[in-house]
């Protein structure tokens, strides 16, 4: 009998699983394996990290129908492996690879440890780094193109499992979740895509999937869903596209694995960023959802009450950290990885980098968000603020915005006080703007 053993790892799902249908079809018995990393788990967020769990219990509650159960340990991965590879009589090791440089870095050791038993499959993407290339054989730094290629690439074959036994050791068994339960999908995603064009940027309804973080742990196969979804339609093919983006920014962290470290454009990198008291109280608002612009506030009170946010508020959230208060978008991207659930060391940077116009295909630097415009065209009948923001509940839509623009009379009857209630802005807008275009245009020397 031979036994091949499969490390799951953020591919939590038997469906449409590559290193698992491989190792059920080349061999008689599996170990289906989960290493909890402490070092890994340890820095996760309690969202991330309850998640995590949810998603590795499923898998197991999975496994228990094809009669096994996941075997978790924790342990280093290079440390573990050869000798489990030992322990069950295993041939071979079979895992869906992974592109941050932590991950690559880690492979790289087992690689060692191992003698190379792994073999390694794309299970996290849709299609594969290396396989959306330019003429010359690069990736793209523009977005536009890579996607024109990326929709017209036949979709990889689905991965159908063979019919091996599988182990039903437990191991230490999943640890127990702690605190609140991770965001789950939004009911009915799959007609929401219809619409998706029209609800995608409304934070007051539920316009999106919310599948972010069964992708972020690998519960739904990213190949699986553009397969269900197709393009027959704009709203679909809208939605299909954000999954490209995410193909691309996976495939681009491959290329700069110093992506949530460094400027993908280098010139960036010498932007003089505010340090100091001010800029620590400044950064302190932000995380506490307390500057005194409603849907900055409200964007980041949703993330920290529950670990997710709408794409168009952590638009406006960050791009007010990076471009408003002029902080290191570092420091952004390190908050929301710490808080999101599906926070994800490409994704989260190199959405990041596009706001902060530091990446490649990103927003132009001189592209400034007016928090107060865009709160009025994508939230403008203040629902939104309003769950998020209670303390300004009872102001109408037109002055929920800029409460500071609010006459005197009609705040005291919304029960609204500046500076006591509810904070006075704590920057002002064209003052900031002119401050951050100063500071990009003398770092890029223009
Ligand atoms: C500053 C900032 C940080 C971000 N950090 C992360 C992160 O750590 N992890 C993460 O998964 N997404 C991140 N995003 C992208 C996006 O905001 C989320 O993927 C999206 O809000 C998740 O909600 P949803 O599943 O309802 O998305 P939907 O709108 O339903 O989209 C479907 C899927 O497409 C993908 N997608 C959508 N928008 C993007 C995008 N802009 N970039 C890449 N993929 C996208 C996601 O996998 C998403 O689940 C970030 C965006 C910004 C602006």
């Amino acid at each position: 009998m031979s036994t091949g053993i499969v490390w799951f790892r953020r591919d939590l799902r038997l469906d449409d699983n590559p290193a698992w249908a491989d190792a059920t079809r080349r061999h008689d018995h599996v170990v289906p394996l989960l290493v909890i990393e402490p070092a890994l788990l340890g820095s996760a967020g309690p969202y991330r990290r309850n998640a995590f769990l949810q998603a590795a219990r499923t898998l197991d509650r999975d496994l228990e129908g094809r009669g096994g159960r996941l075997h978790v340990i924790s342990a280093n991965p290079a440390d573990a492996l050869a000798k489990l590879m030992v322990e069950h009589g295993a041939e071979g090791v079979f895992a869906n690879a992974d592109v941050s440089r932590w991950s690559q870095r880690r492979d790289r050791a087992v690689d060692a440890a191992t003698g190379g038993a792994v073999t390694w499959s794309w299970g996290t993407l849709v299609h594969p780094p290396g396989s959306v290339l330019t003429g010359k054989g690069t990736l793209s730094k523009v977005f536009t193109p890579f996607w024109r290629r990326w929709a017209k690439l036949p979709l990889p074959d689905e991965a159908k499992p063979g019919v091996a036994t599988v182990s039903a050791d437990p191991g230490s068994g999943v640890p127990t979740l702690e605190g609140r339960p991770p965001i789950t999908a939004t009911t009915g995603w799959d007609q929401l895509v219809e619409r998706y064009g029209e609800t995608r940027d409304i934070p007051a309804v539920e316009g999106t999937s919310r599948l972010s973080t069964a992708l972020r742990f690998g519960e739904v196969s990213p190949r699986r869903l553009t397969e269900l979804i197709g393009v027959d339609t704009a709203g679909r093919e809208a939605f299909v596209r954000q999954l490209a983006w995410r193909d691309w920014y996976a495939h681009m962290t491959l290329d700069f694995p110093e992506i949530s470290r460094r400027a993908v454009r280098p010139e960036y990198d010498a932007i003089q960023w505010e340090r100091g008291p001010d800029a620590e109280r400044d950064f302190a608002a932000w995380q506490a959802g307390t500057t005194g612009y409603p849907i900055v506030d409200a964007g980041m009170r949703e993330l920290a009450a529950t670990g997710w946010m709408h794409n168009r508020v952590r638009m406006l959230t960050a791009s007010f950290l990076v471009k408003h208060l002029l902080i290191d978008w570092r420091r952004g991207e390190r908050h929301f990885r710490h808080l999101l659930s599906d926070a994800d060391p490409s994704q989260n940077a190199g959405n990041w980098q596009w706001v902060a116009g530091t990446g490649l295909d990103a927003a132009p630097y001189f592209r400034i968000f007016n928090p107060v415009t865009q709160s009025r065209r994508f939230d403008p009948d203040g629902t939104y603020i309003r769950r998020w923001v209670p303390e300004l509940a009872g102001l109408d839509p037109s002055m929920i915005h800029a409460p500071w623009e609010t006459p005197p009379l009609d705040l005291a009857a919304a029960g609204v006080v500046l500076d006591d209630t509810y904070p006075a802005p704590i920057v002002d807008h064209s003052l900031a703007r002119e401050r951050t275009l100063a500071a990009y245009a003398t770092a890029l020397g223009r």
